[in-house]
This record gives structure tokens, C-alpha cells and sequence, in this order.
């Protein structure tokens, strides 16, 4: 096991909450978000470690609700607090709608050094659909911007499956690469109990695409994108090359992670554990509500699963030696039936998903090996 750690910083609050969202943040709330920076810091400070922290990830929520000084005040408490990385990769989650020139620059001097904006589309008549506050032209010149300004790390969100033709998908990533940013997060639409979408949908005013055609989309985005320059790293990522998000890497890799903030997650020592889903709760000095200690056959199977989603897959010995384990004896015929089918690959002892064709549908492959 490695000696490194990497901070995710939980910011629930939105501007709006979009009809689709199942995620744990809230609209309405600004009052509160000086005392929920306080608690932040505190929860953060109470956290010790010897470990090193190579990446700090500011997700939400819409980080971007957040003013300078209280970035700076969570960064501080961090680098205060932890022994950190020469060159730490710090991304930060932001709406289009925040990213005007004077808070732009703020974040570049703050230290932030990979933005992740949550464009989700270039075509007017969906960001409409999905609720978001902000136009494709908004979007678009929010990223050129921040180039301007010179943030060298971009990553954007894209979702699909609002029943897009494929010409309309053709010109969302056409974008994309004549932007020439670093990094592709590509989201396929899932509508979630509890949400606006899901009552649309019951009531007709909603329509999605079916498997079948996401499916389609997700092949034809995958061949779209390693065509122009980006490779296919994650199941649903794509990178230029040396621009993977490390942050992200950190999970699929089986690493040390530590969430701080309202639902926020960590997996440190093969302990998981889980802070409060309550804002109220987070806010009154609630932090972990929910934790427990894997078994060696869970962790093994969850790392086993979790690095399989990347493209370099898993070095078998490599994998054997770190978990003590031996994985082709402990699957036995679960793992080889999907070798013999050439779903998953095995090449100069390695494990990998067989291109685009496996990762769609890694679920049905990953629901036999967990
Ligand atoms: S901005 Fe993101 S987190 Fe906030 S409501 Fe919309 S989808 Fe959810």
C-alpha cells in the first residue's frame, strides 16, 4: 500500500436544483454557508495523517458557489493540516454561470489548477430540458476564459440520453474538440427516484432514450472521441494523454481517499465510512454516520472490479502481491467465463475490459465479479 491520500471537499449548495439530480445538494440554503465552512475546517483539522495528499478535489453541489475567500480559508486549513504533494493536482467543480473573468482569476491565483465545468451540453433546446441556468454560448465562453486566463486543465460534463439524434451528439462533441480542452466526463442520463424528471417521465412530458439507443450513443461517443485525440480511460471518462484526473484515478485504483462535508466519503485502511446526508445535521457538528471495515474477499473483489473500469485494467501480479491474493484462483471459473466470451481481455499478464464493447456493459460484468 502506498503512503499517499487524496481530499475530496464536499459544497452542497446550488444555485438551483435541477429536475435530474439525485445528488445530495441543496438549493435556498446561502444563509448557512458561512457556518458550513466553519464546520468544513473543523472537520478537516480534526484529521490527522502521516500521508501524503496528492490531489484536493472541490465537488458538489456547485463549488462555484463559493467566494474566494472561503476557497482560499478550506485550502489553507488543508495545507495547514496535511503534509501535501510538490505539485498537487486541486480541480474544482464549477457552473458556467460563476465563471466570469474576476473569479476566473481568483481561482487561478487561489492555486486551483484543473476546472471541471459542468457545460452537460452545447444545444440550447437540452440545457433547457435539463434545467440548467445557463445557454450554450454562456458555456462556451466561460471555457474560452478560463483558457484565456490560463488554466491549462479543463474537464468538462457532457450527459446524454434526452432522445438526442446522433447529429445533434455529432455536434456536442464536434465542440468539444474545437475547444481543445484536456478531459471528458460523459454522463448517460439515469432518471432517479425522488426527482422531477422521474414525475415527467411518469406523466409523459419527458422523453429518453432506450437502452438500445444509449447504448449507440455511448459507442459512436467513444469512437467520435479516441478518433480526435482523447483516450477512452475510464468507463466513462476520456482524457488526453497525461491529463486523466488523478483525483478520479485515486478511486479506481483502490487509494486512500478522504471526503470532507455533508455526504462525503472516505476509504482509508479498508475502512469505509460516511459523513451525515444532513445539512442540518452537518451543520450542528454530525459528521460520520455510517461506517464499516470490508473483509479481505470484499476488498479484494471491490479493488479487483474498481481497477478493471480503467483501461489499463489490472496487472495480475502485481495485483496478487498487493492483496496477498490470488485472483485468477479466487474467481475460477466466474473470470474465465468472460476471458473464454473475449469480454475481458487477458495480455501480458494483464485484465482488461475489451474496448468500448465491454465497458457498456461492464454492470452485467461487474454484478458476477463482486
Ligand atoms: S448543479 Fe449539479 S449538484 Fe446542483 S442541482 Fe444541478 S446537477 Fe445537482
Amino acid at each position: 500500500m502506498n503512503n499517499d491520500i487524496y481530499i475530496y471537499i464536499h459544497i452542497p449548495y446550488c444555485y438551483k436544483k435541477c429536475p435530474y439530480c439525485a445528488f445530495v445538494s441543496f438549493e435556498k440554503q446561502f444563509s448557512t454557508l458561512d457556518l458550513y465552512i466553519n464546520k468544513l475546517i473543523k472537520e478537516i483539522k480534526s484529521f490527522k495523517t502521516a500521508k501524503t495528499v496528492k490531489s484536493i478535489y472541490f465537488g458538489g453541489g456547485t463549488p462555484s458557489t463559493l467566494n474566494p475567500k472561503h476557497i482560499e480559508s478550506i485550502i489553507n486549513a488543508v495545507y495547514l493540516n496535511f503534509s501535501i504533494d510538490k505539485n498537487p493536482e486541486i480541480t474544482f467543480e464549477a457552473n458556467p454561470i460563476s465563471l466570469k473573468e474576476q473569479y476566473l482569476k481568483s481561482l487561478n491565483s487561489i492555486g486551483i489548477n484543473r476546472l471541471s465545468i459542468g457545460i452537460q451540453s452545447f444545444l440550447n433546446k437540452k440545457l433547457k430540458t435539463l434545467g440548467r441556468l445557463h445557454d450554450s454560448s454562456l458555456g462556451e465562453n466561460a471555457i474560452l476564459k478560463a483558457k484565456e486566463i490560463g488554466f491549462e486543465n479543463i474537464s468538462l460534463d457532457l450527459i446524454y440520453g434526452l432522445y438526442e439524434s446522433k447529429s445533434e451528439i455529432e455536434y456536442e462533441l464536434k465542440k468539444v474538440c474545437l475547444l481543445d480542452i484536456q478531459h471528458v466526463s460523459t454522463y448517460m442520463l439515469s432518471v432517479e427516484k425522488g426527482t422531477e424528471f422521474e414525475k415527467r417521465l411518469k406523466n409523459g412530458s419527458l422523453r429518453v432514450s432506450n437502452d438500445d439507443e444509449m447504448a449507440d450513443m455511448y459507442l459512436f461517443i467513444s469512437e467520435y472521441l479516441t478518433s480526435n485525440g482523447f483516450e477512452h480511460y475510464e468507463i466513462s471518462n476520456f482524457a488526453k494523454y497525461g491529463f486523466e484526473s488523478r483525483h478520479n484515478c485515486s478511486y479506481w485504483l483502490g487509494y486512500d481517499y478522504r471526503g470532507f462535508g455533508v455526504s462525503a466519503s472516505s476509504f482509508i485502511d479498508g475502512i469505509r465510512f460516511s459523513n451525515t446526508d444532513s445539512l442540518k445535521d452537518y451543520l450542528s457538528g454530525k459528521t460520520v454516520v455510517f461506517k464499516e471495515k470490508l473483509s479481505k474477499e470484499d476488498r479484494i473483489k471491490e479493488a479487483f472490479v474498481l481497477m478493471l473500469r480503467t483501461n489499463k485494467g489490472v496487472n495480475i501480479k502485481e495485483f496478487d502481491k498487493m492483496f496477498y491474493t490470488d485472483i485468477k484462483k479466487l474467481y475460477g471459473n466466474t473470470l474465465q467465463k468472460f476471458i473464454d466470451a473475449n469480454l475481458i481481455i487477458e495480455k501480458n499478464g494483464n485484465l482488461f475490459l475489451n474496448g468500448a464493447k465491454s465497458m457498456i456493459i461492464s454492470n452485467a460484468i461487474f454484478s458476477e465479479l463482486i
